[in-house]
């Protein structure tokens, strides 16, 4: 099959002719250049996806290095085993070295060594990932399709390539079912039931590369589709016995969308999933998945702010004293309790706090307050906290309001 008039109409320009002059310059060399992975099944499946990974049989690295040196694209990084960055306009490319990957023991990292493209699609995790598209000009577009990856795409089914896969790296577990939900698609029978043979070797998976495949997993539009599959398949007790991937979980994250941006989803997604945990249980989930310090403070705040919720469940709080409830926490561990809360008015002032008290700053400087008689220390501090209090609970409109209290305060404080 020639997918060449696809790739032609599919691409935008800028990135077309970069990859055209790229394999231009790996002919040269006697190298051969392939598309692979995300971008090939996104382009059969007609979805837009212009992350492209190429393969090069032969040194990726010197291949990129030349192309920066010559062309108007930047090498921006490049490693020892490999693998080169390049961009051009707003795209960016990965090259990497064909490889052939052995696996010594499960979990382990692989040992890698260059190899033929047939290597290097044998060594990915599902037929759908494991095509390629050939970019030299003697077959051009031509599609490399060892392990049956189209008809897979057109059955909808994401399977392995062979039954020791999920044992070699279980972190494919968790990727096959983010692919299943994204794509709407199915698990493969066998790839079904051997994931779930295959559930206990997560344990021989790092805290860091579990957290990046939910990491991987909450960048999806709807991620709380692949958390409820994962609990319906049993992987999530794998993590932790306290996970859960119930419908409070799809509605909250549902809810969290509404109200976050894209890019700080993640953390807020990470304190809904635990905000049914004991204390004991964070403990558990934290040093499992090696939450770095920030998050780890925000999970560990969202449960605080739980407990403390009662505090807040009364009608006539001044907003200062909302401000000083609030304050220590995380905002995200506020968000999340936000989200969580069924009590409307907890909601509106964990609102109030996320979107007003917590930018309330007096407009006066020390400068302006020495003027009026303050002196500068312990005093001033006092008289900063006295009118951002009135501020917070609207007793200052103006400039001239501040003026008015922290003169009658400096009087006060005179003697
Ligand atoms: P997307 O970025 O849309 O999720 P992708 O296919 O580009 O999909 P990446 O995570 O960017 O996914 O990985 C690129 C390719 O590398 C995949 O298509 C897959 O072939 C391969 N790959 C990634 N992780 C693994 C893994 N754990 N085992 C085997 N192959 C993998
Ligand atoms: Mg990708």
């Amino acid at each position: 099959m020639n997918l060449a008039r696809q790739i032609e109409q599919y691409l935008p320009r800028q990135l077309l002719e970069l990859v055209k002059d790229i394999s231009g310059q790996a002919a040269k060399r006697g190298q051969r250049v392939y598309l692979v992975g995300g971008a090939v099944r996104d382009l059969l499946l007609g979805y837009p996806n212009f992350d492209l990974d190429l393969v090069v049989e032969g040194d990726a690295v010197k291949l990129a290095q030349q192309v920066a040196e010559t062309s108007q694209a930047k090498l921006l990084a490049h490693h020892r085993f490999g693998t080169a960055k390049l961009r051009y306009e707003n795209f960016t490319l990965d090259l990497a070295t064909a490889r052939r990957e052995t696996y010594a023991k499960p979990g382990a990292l692989p040992a890698v060594t260059p190899g033929t493209l047939k290597d290097d699609l044998v060594r990915r995790d599902f037929s759908i990932n494991a095509m390629a598209i050939s970019l030299a000009s003697n077959d051009y577009g031509e599609l490399v399709d060892p392990h049956q990856g189209k008809s897979d795409l057109e059955r909808r089914l994401v399977r392995i390539l062979h039954p020791g896969s999920f044992s070699d790296d279980a972190t494919r577990i968790l990727r096959a079912v983010r692919y299943e939900q994204r794509l709407g698609f199915e698990l493969e029978t066998q790839t079904a039931q051997l994931l779930k043979r295959d559930i206990p070797m997560l344990n021989t998976i790092s805290g860091d590369r579990i957290r990046h495949e939910l990491e991987l997993i909450f960048k999806e539009k709807q991620p709380e589709f692949a958390v409820r599959r994962l609990a319906e398949l049993g992987v999530l007790p794998r993590i932790s016995p306290f996970l859960k991937g119930d419908g409070w979980i799809a509605e909250k994250f549902d809810r969290a969308r509404r109200l976050k941006k894209p890019a700080q989803l993640s953390s807020l997604y990470f304190c809904l999933l635990i905000y049914s945990f004991s204390e004991k249980g964070i403990e558990q989930f934290l040093a499992r998945l090696n939450i770095p310090a920030k998050l780890s403070r925000a999970m560990h705040d969202t449960l605080r702010l739980k407990t403390n919720l009662p505090l807040l469940d009364k009608s006539s709080l001044k907003p200062s004293k909302i401000y000083y409830l609030l304050r220590e926490y995380e905002p995200v561990a506020i968000q999340a309790n936000a989200i969580a809360s069924d009590s409307s008015m907890v909601h509106r002032s964990l609102q109030l706090f996320l979107t007003k008290l917590r930018y309330v700053r007096i407009s006066l400087n020390g400068e302006e307050l020495k003027r009026l008689g303050i002196s500068a220390g312990p005093e001033m501090g006092k008289v900063l906290q006295i009118l951002h209090k009135a501020k917070l609970d609207g007793e200052l409109k103006t400039r001239a309001d501040e003026k008015k209290l922290a003169l009658s305060l400096s009087l006060k404080l005179e003697r």
